[in-house]
């Protein structure tokens, strides 16, 4: 096989069963590896540790596939991992509440640059990585072949494909199916997932458990849902008995879905108000003209995907909780999220914190928010736990 050889010294992350290998810690690499193609990685001093994807282009230039050097790379090595990671999923008690659910989380399965979600019969999948996409064609049977679902949306159109050297690629890549919509049903709640053209894959599914717990929460409160995207926090809160929401997103296509998703509920259409509209203009706004809420969800987009853009974030971030906790009532709950993989959770809240003093705001947390379990997070890629979100109760 051919392989890689460490820097010495470099092996630490490696050892500690961390997935990615970054160029700088590499030596030298034997035998001209083809771009996806599996190669052998060793320490400075000759021992294999771990076998990996080859990605000449990317900065992490190696992801690993098993931390087991004796493992064959073949079609076998991926219908045991994607057999696992579906398998887990339906052990989980969210599989009796939805039908759509997240069946491979990239690294956490130890499947590296490969994401794939279930909307009822479809999958979405996203190949991000080179070695993903090596296996394409594999994958792509054998995740027909043990899901049971025969149409595959491929959504291979997200940023870090580019860093791998990777062309976009948008379109059914098995099946033939028209529905570009598909019909979900989460906790009773029905949803239309645009697939085709929706954010990520089409739906945050990593969201489920904390809009259930906000629907539990929204009883007779006036809610604000800021980054409302397609509604679902929204249409979470008036299936919880909210008195009125106000859901707010810069995105027409989303909040025409969100319409859309509100006419296939049960739900008095006269108790929501959608705005298009920025979020921090429109928070003023509100402010100015004296509105106040009793709760308030901030689910913002990733404003810093990684370390390098903190600051601004951070800046962003302190914005609108510092304008929320101005527009939330006493007594009222603010849910606010975020899921950029630069800022931890000890930042989050203290950023949160700010907000609430600079707001002359008495506040406590009450409850702290993370992705549903089938966004696992593997202990060696703390990477992969990019979303928190903390339940702050206002005095
Ligand atoms: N809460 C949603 C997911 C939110 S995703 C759910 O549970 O489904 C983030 C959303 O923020 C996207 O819909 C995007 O269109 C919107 N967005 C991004 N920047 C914005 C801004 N400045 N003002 C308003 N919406 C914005």
């Amino acid at each position: 096989m051919k392989s890689l050889h460490l820097k010495a010294g470099r092996d630490k992350s490696v050892k500690r069963r961390h997935p990615w290998i970054f160029s700088g810690a590499v030596e030298r690499v034997d035998g001209e590896p083809a771009s996806g193609e599996t190669v052998l990685v060793k320490s400075a001093a000759g021992q294999p540790v771990a076998v990996a994807a080859w990605s000449p282009r990317s900065q992490i230039c190696a992801r690993v596939w098993s931390f087991d050097c004796s493992f064959v790379v073949d079609r076998a090595f991926f219908q045991e991992r994607i057999s696992k990671a579906v398998a887990m999923r339906a052990a989980l008690p969210a599989i009796r509440h939805s039908n759509a659910l997240r069946l491979v989380h990239g690294e956490s399965d130890g499947l590296p640059g490969l994401v794939v979600d279930r909307y009822a019969d479809v999958l979405v999948a996203q190949f991000l990585s080179a070695g993903a996409e090596h296996w394409r064609e594999d994958i792509l049977n054998l995740l027909v072949e043990i899901s049971g679902c025969e149409s595959i949306f491929e959504r291979s159109d997200a940023e870090v494909r580019k860093l791998e050297g990777l062309e976009p690629r948008v379109g059914f890549a098995r099946g033939n199916k028209e529905a570009k919509r598909c019909p979900i049903i989460e906790h009773g709640l029905n949803f239309r997932v645009d697939v085709e053209a929706g954010q990520k894959t089409g739906f945050f599914l990593d969201q489920r458990d904390n809009r259930r717990r906000v629907r539990s929460l929204a009883e007779g409160r006036e809610v604000l849902d800021a980054f409302c995207y397609t509604g679902g926090f929204s249409i979470a809160a008036l299936a919880g008995g909210a008195k009125h929401v106000t859901a707010v997103d810069s995105s027409a296509a989303a909040i025409e879905i969100a319409k859309e998703n509100l006419g296939a509920n049960a739900i008095d259409a006269s108790k929501i108000d959608f705005q298009q509209a920025d979020v921090f203009a429109y928070q003023r706004l509100l402010r100015d003209r004296g509105e106040s809420f009793g709760l308030i969800v901030l689910d913002p987009p990733k404003f810093a995907p990684t370390a390098a853009q903190v600051k601004n974030a951070a800046r962003a971030y302190k914005d609108i909780n510092l304008m929320a906790f101005k527009l939330l009532a006493p007594g009222g709950l603010l849910a606010t999220f975020s899921c950029s993989g630069g800022v931890s959770a000890e930042l989050f809240q203290s950023i949160v914190a700010g907000a609430a003093s600079d707001a002359g705001a008495e506040a406590k947390i009450i409850d702290r928010f993370g992705a549903a379990a089938d966004h696992p997070v593997a202990l060696g890629f703390p990477e992969g736990d990019y979303l928190k979100g903390l339940l702050v109760l206002r005095s």
